[in-house]
């Protein structure tokens, strides 16, 4: 064999077909996984009148620069941008915001009826660290509400995040509020926190010091350690809200609670993004470990302006696909199985074989086709593939135009006429899975 082309660190593959982890995969690879939550999502989300939306994966970097803002981690460092031939400096989308808002603003999506809302699924670029829950193509579930500013539709969106985790079995999660206010009194905050903060600059690391001159509220957001007795003691924004944004925040409050969502008041949460205005918030798990958050989020009324569309409030969230996925339970995902595999002994056997496993697939059952064998080893195959029947065909059953079905779980046998095979097998079929 030729030498191997390794993949580049932090991309990964998601698999199908596989259920031990001695493949060198990690459980959250199995693409069983995510087609449940795909499903999960997909049946859900309609439900609060959000529609799918697509963007691509390679996009201007002035998108992001402006957008995401050039003093954030991602700007600064995490991008993997390029000159296309023929093109400007384009980079591939490290998170899918600025792009639905590209696309909002493009389309005049801002013309459809009642608050628009999108979701979207796809992959993501950033070049960070590699570690477990952190990855360099990594995947995330998110939706986007343009055009109210009205704060039941903070609470909406929150309940909506809250709900899909409790569709999927997600338990032991918390939900993290904050406020981190607007133009009006943000830079009131900014200053006094960046005045903290230049107290106690040889307690911070070499990065929050850097952040202090430049974007002293991502100090807030430090994971260092040793960082973390000075952001404890920082002033908290909410004693430096305006009247506007305090009633928003007692608004967002009042909406949660009516439902009885549990929630706590975080006033040190922050978010990596420039663009959040008012409610900013992340479930985070306590399982986890370092990279605990699974789905962050909040709103952000001045992106869309900033982009060149009418000033437009809106609120959203971006979910981690894998580090979601790390959390779900096994029992919940069902497993891959077979509805039948058929077993030819004689190669007349295996043409009928192909023509029967043709009528079966039409009538929507899951099944395969063995080469001839011995029956032993074909029973061993079907074990292997988790087959729930075993469909021998013979000399015998040839003739008699029939199959011999044996139920591999229960190792009952009969025999059936193969022109009523399909509606056998299906008569069996247990309920559905993924
Ligand atoms: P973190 O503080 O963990 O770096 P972030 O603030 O950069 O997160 P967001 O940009 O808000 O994250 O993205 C939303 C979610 O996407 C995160 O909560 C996380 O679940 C997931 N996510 C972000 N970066 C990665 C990554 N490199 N690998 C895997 N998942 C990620
Ligand atoms: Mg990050």
């Amino acid at each position: 064999m030729a030498n191997l082309v390794s993949p580049i660190k932090g991309f990964k593959d998601l698999v199908s077909g596989v259920q031990e982890s001695r493949h060198n995969l990690e459980e959250w690879q199995f693409i069983g996984r995510w087609q449940f939550v795909e499903r999960i999502a997909r049946e859900l989300l309609p439900t609060y009148r959000y529609g799918e939306i697509r963007t691509p994966v390679l996009e201007r970097t002035e998108l992001f620069s402006r957008g995401i803002g050039e003093n954030t981690d991602i700007v600064g460092k995490e991008m993997f941008s390029f000159t296309a031939r023929g093109e400007r400096e384009v980079t591939m989308r490290p998170e899918n915001t600025a792009g639905v808002v590209r696309s909002y603003v493009e389309h005049k999506l801002y013309t459809l009826p009642g608050p628009q809302k999108f979701w979207y699924l796809g992959p993501m670029f950033r070049n960070e660290n590699v570690q477990a829950g952190r990855y360099r193509q990594f995947h995330q579930l998110g939706v986007e509400c343009f055009g109210s500013d009205d704060p039941r539709v903070d609470a909406e969106i929150i309940v909506l995040a809250t709900d899909l985790l409790a569709r999927l079995g997600l338990t032991g999660l918390e939900v993290q509020l904050n406020s981190v206010g607007c133009s009006e009194c943000r830079p009131a905050y900014r200053e006094a926190l960046q005045g903290f903060l230049r107290q106690h600059q040889e307690a911070l690391c070499e990065n929050c010091v850097t952040r202090t001159e430049k974007n002293p509220l991502r100090v807030l957001d430090c994971k260092v350690e040793t960082c973390g007795p000075v952001i404890r003691q920082a002033p908290p924004l909410s004693d430096y809200l305006c009247e506007a944004c305090r009633n928003h925040q007692a608004g967002v409050i009042r909406y949660v609670e009516s439902v009885k969502l549990p929630y706590v008041l975080n006033p040190r949460l922050v978010r990596g993004l420039d663009y959040y205005t008012r409610t900013v918030f992340e479930v985070v798990s306590g399982a986890l470990g370092a990279q605990n958050t699974v789905l962050a989020g909040g709103r952000y009324n001045g992106l869309v302006e900033e982009l060149g569309g009418p000033s437009t409030p809106a609120v959203g969230w971006g979910l981690g696909m894998e580090r979601l996925i790390m959390l779900l339970s096994k029992s919940l995902v069902p497993e891959e199985y077979l509805d039948a595999l058929f077993m030819p002994t004689t190669d007349d056997a295996e043409l009928v074989a192909f023509q029967l496993a043709h009528q079966m697939r039409e009538a929507g059952l899951r099944v395969e086709v063995a080469s001839p064998g011995k029956l032993g080893n074909l029973f061993k195959q079907a074990e292997r593939l988790r087959a729930r029947f075993g469909v021998i065909l013979g000399e015998d059953e040839l003739a008699a135009k029939s199959a011999t079905v044996k139920n591999l779980e229960k190792r009952e046998q009969a025999t059936v006429p193969q022109l009523e095979l399909a509606g056998w097998l299906k008569q069996t079929q247990t309920g559905e899975l993924v």
